[in-house]
């Protein structure tokens, strides 16, 4: 079996709230291995490269706001000036650009077994507010797509972690260069997988 590689921000809101050795413990804990690791300001061209760019992504992200405002009975034209979701979708994207620039971000790649089913658990639900506790977005956020919007600004979720392996891939290369990453066996590993 292949081990998977993820990548990890510590988005603006949880460097501004002092939650990087909070937060980056609960992924050591777990066993995962900390191949890279950087503070930095983000580039904007690098969020921009970052977030997708298509169709099927931003409609994903605009039927968040449609599926909320149906339910609340709210208009997303007040908002966004449209209903349709991909045209939402893009203006996140935007909004998210303008979150990375608030403060550093903390840059973490990590690799082991599964990561990305790991990583995604252990942060948990993308809106806060339906995030469960033991997450880190259940555990320190609890913001809501109502209000998010209603603040032309994103949904304040401290983390961003890779939700495909061959996003994993990516997201690792985009962010570091070869020499900023490294392979080496935790000390653990034989405990943890004592045929490998
Ligand atoms: P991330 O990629 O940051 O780990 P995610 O994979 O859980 O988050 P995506 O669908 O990729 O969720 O959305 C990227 C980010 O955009 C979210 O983490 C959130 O900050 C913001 N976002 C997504 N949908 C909305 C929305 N409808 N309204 C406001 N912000 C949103
Ligand atoms: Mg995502």
């Amino acid at each position: 079996m292949n081990k998977q590689k993820a990548l990890l921000i510590i988005k603006p809101d949880g460097v501004q709230r002092g939650l990087c050795g909070t937060i980056l413990k609960r992924f050591e804990k777990v066993g995962l291995t900390i191949i890279g690791f950087k503070f930095a300001s983000a580039d904007p061209a690098t969020v921009k490269a970052h977030y997708p760019e298509n169709d099927v992504w931003f409609g994903k992200v605009g039927q968040r706001t449609l599926t909320n405002y149906a339910k609340k009975g709210l208009d997303a034209k007040k908002i966004f000036g449209t209903d349709n979701a991909i045209q939402i979708g893009k203006t996140v994207k935007q909004w998210l650009i303008s979150y990375f620039q608030e403060s550093p971000v903390l840059i973490v790649a990590v690799e082991g077994y599964e990561t990305i089913e790991i990583v995604r658990k252990i942060s948990g639900n993308t809106i806060p507010i339906l995030a469960i506790p033991g997450t880190v977005r259940g555990d320190f956020s609890h913001d809501t797509i109502d209000l998010a919007n209603e603040q032309n600004r994103p949904l304040r979720n401290i983390i961003h972690a890779s939700d495909s392996v061959e996003d994993g891939e990516k997201e690792v290369n985009l962010w570091f260069t070869k020499e900023e990453l490294f392979s080496y066996k935790r000390a653990d590993e034989a405990l943890m997988f004592p045929l490998n």
